[in-house]
């Protein structure tokens, strides 16, 4: 896609599902892509060794390049670090990808103020903090950069047993809009995606069930989950020069999840 190549992408939480598919995907397109793990280095060198191939397939020197970086989003002082150690290597940082993220499930008058906090602080917060470390380098360097949010349907849809979550992403629409307007001048552009129910990990519960999975499903118009390449398709066009006019939107990826599927049936 336009405007991809020789471009350096930082993605966060990109050891297994729609963060790795994000970071095989974007090598892809010629971009340096570096590799944030909070505590899977095995899933991580996946996620490069597929990246490198797929980017590179027999060449051994093809101009993209990746590196690995252990850190954990809900602590300032390793997002700080990160940022840095993306620009020590490639001299720039061009996109972010705000994509770490977890879920607990509890009744909400359950939930403990730590349980509560340990959800905002790497979904929101964590989000938030990455932004500002990348912004505040594209706006040192004085050089365009765009940033894209993994949010969900549930920042929409309100999900009951997953108040943090619900809160968490709710409050990302909030902050795309936000950071997408007090910078627009700037040539930094925010975007995020809201994936539907996708096969990754976070989901295992379903997935691995057939009976769970088909009530799952029975749920989303097209009739199937999303996969995270779909996902990944979507933010390499939110990242590239072909949106380039595009900031302070969310894109769901859903399969029409969002569309009140109770409605597929005319109502009498
Ligand atoms: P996943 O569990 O495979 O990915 C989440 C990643 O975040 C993991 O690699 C995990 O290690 C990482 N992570 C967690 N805490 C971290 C921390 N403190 N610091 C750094 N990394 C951390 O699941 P996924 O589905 O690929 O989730 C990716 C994003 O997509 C999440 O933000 C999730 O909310 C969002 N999302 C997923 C779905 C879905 O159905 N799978 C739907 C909507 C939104």
């Amino acid at each position: 896609m336009k405007g991809l190549k020789g471009k350096t992408a930082l993605i966060t939480g990109a050891s297994s599902g729609i963060g790795q598919s994000i970071a095989v995907r974007l090598a892809q397109e010629g971009c340096n892509v570096v590799i944030n793990y909070r505590s899977d280095p095995k899933g991580a060198q996946t996620t490069e060794e597929v990246a490198m191939q797929q980017a590179c397939g027999q060449v051994e020197d093809c101009g993209v390049q990746s590196l690995l970086v252990q850190g954990d989003v809900s602590k300032e002082e390793d997002i700080v670090r990160m940022v840095n150690a993306t620009i020590e290597k490639f001299g720039s940082l061009d996109i972010l990808i705000n994509n770490a993220g977890i879920q607990t499930e509890k009744p909400s008058h359950e939930v403990t103020a730590d349980e509560f906090d340990r959800v905002i602080n790497v979904n929101l917060r964590g989000a938030y903090l990455c932004a500002r470390e990348a912004i505040k380098h594209f706006l040192s360097q004085n050089r365009p950069g765009t940033i894209i949010n993994i949010s969900s349907v549930h920042e929409i849809i309100p999900r009951p047993m997953y108040v943090s979550y619900s809160i968490s992403k709710g409050g990302m629409e909030n902050m795309t809009k936000t950071l997408a307007l007090e910078y627009a001048d700037r040539h930094i552009r925010v975007n995020a995606i809201a994936p539907g129910a996708t096969v990754t990990p976070i989901n295992n519960e379903w997935t691995d069930d057939p009976e769970k999975r088909a009530v799952v499903e029975s749920h989303i118009p097209m009739g199937r989950a999303g996969t995270s390449e779909e996902m990944a398709a979507a933010v390499a066009f939110l990242a590239s020069d072909e949106a380039a006019y595009i900031t302070g939107q969310t894109l769901f990826i859903d399969g029409g999840l969002t569309l009140y599927a109770d409605f597929r049936e005319a109502w009498s």
